[in-house]
């Protein structure tokens, strides 16, 4: 049997640390070719280098993720012409016909079937081999499935698979939501009770939101790694939650585009453009009363409310008519 080869299409803080974590399971698996591709969005560097060159040099993504070495077998490739089907990205894209999922995009656009990795995934957190677990969601090849298990899985990052491609995609997704919003209530000093209040009513948003949406989504879904842990991990230590608070101590008065530009170095927030995302859905479908805080999260984000609305979800539905 031929071994099969893997690329990893993006290489920014989240797409390097899967590079590394596959590198070391192709040397050990006589599955997989050793050399794992790392598709790069080419830049210049400060010191005028292109960073596909540092990083085949230094074996380092020393922008994205300083101070980890990737792995000798893993290359990168400013070009890319053929994937294997596994999405990390979280995240939606809202066309006039509807929703569509990052996995659903990729799946059409390269006619290939698609599963998702999502999960309690602090990038930073996994380069350090530190404990966490993560879940793949598929849609029908369990042999698929099986093999992804395979080849992200290490003593230090436990992956398992649920046959629920869209719930796991969704708690993905919206969990960023949540995030700003609980961003926004450590920018104002709410304290631990209002941030707990915060995450549970977006925890029922995700799952009322999820179901809606697509109705085979399952409840267990939300009690594996990739719901309601990746939704404590990231209102905690995540990017989102970051600039969320940075933007409520400023009161507004800096975007979250400076901010970003200004505490992430190049790398992006997801919560702010999905919160965007799923308000069309929510409009557009005559949903928007149902779903106090996304919408309410939404409007703050774009300055039509300011950050300490997101304690009176009550008044959500005026703001956003
Ligand atoms: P990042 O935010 O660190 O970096 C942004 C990346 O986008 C860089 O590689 C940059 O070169 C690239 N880029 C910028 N503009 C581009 C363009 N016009 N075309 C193509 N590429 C462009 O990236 P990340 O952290 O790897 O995030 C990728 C996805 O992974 C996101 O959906 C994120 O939510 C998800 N994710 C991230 C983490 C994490 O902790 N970082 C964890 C789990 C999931
Ligand atoms: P942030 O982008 O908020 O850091 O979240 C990372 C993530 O998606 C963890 O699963």
């Amino acid at each position: 049997e031929p071994r099969s080869k893997v690329t990893v299409v993006g290489s920014g803080n989240w797409g390097s640390v899967a590079a590394k974590l596959i590198a070391s399971n192709t040397v050990r698996l006589s599955s997989f070719d050793d050399e794992v591709r790392m598709w790069v969005f080419e830049e210049k560097l400060p010191s005028g280098e292109k960073l596909t060159d540092v990083i085949n040099r230094t074996n380092e993504n020393v922008k994205y993720l300083p101070g980890i070495k990737l792995g000798k077998n893993v290359v990168a490739d400013p070009d890319v012409e053929s994937a294997e089907g596994i999405s990390l990205v979280k995240g939606m894209e809202v066309k006039k016909e509807g929703p569509c999922m990052i996995s659903t995009l990729i799946s059409k656009t390269l006619g290939i079937n698609c599963s998702v990795l999502m999960g309690a995934n602090i990038a930073n957190e996994i380069a350090l081999e530190k404990f966490s677990e993560a879940t793949v969601g598929y849609s029908k090849n369990k042999e698929a499935a099986e093999k992804w298990v395979q080849l992200f899985g290490t003593p230090y990052f436990i992956v398992s698979a649920v046959q629920d491609v869209e719930g796991v995609e969704m708690c993905g997704t919206l969990k960023n939501i949540v995030a700003i919003a609980a961003g926004f209530v450590d920018g104002m000093e709410m304290g631990n009770n209002t941030k707990a209040a915060i995450m549970r009513i977006g925890l029922k948003e995700m799952i009322k939101f999820s179901k809606m949406l697509f109705p085979s989504v399952k409840d267990s879904t939300f009690f594996e790694s990739c719901g309601v842990a990746d939704l404590i991990t990231t209102c905690l230590g995540g990017r989102n939650r970051k600039v969320a608070d940075a933007y409520a101590k400023n009161q507004g008065k800096r975007s979250f585009d400076q901010l970003e530009a200004e505490l992430l170095n190049g790398q992006k927030l997801q919560g702010v453009l999905t919160a965007k995302e799923v308000y069309e859905v929510l409009s557009d479908r005559g949903w928007v009363e149902q779903f106090p805080l996304f919408s309410t999260v939404h409007a703050i984000s774009i300055g039509r409310l300011p950050p300490s609305a997101i304690v009176e979800l009550g008044d959500s539905r005026s703001a956003n008519k």
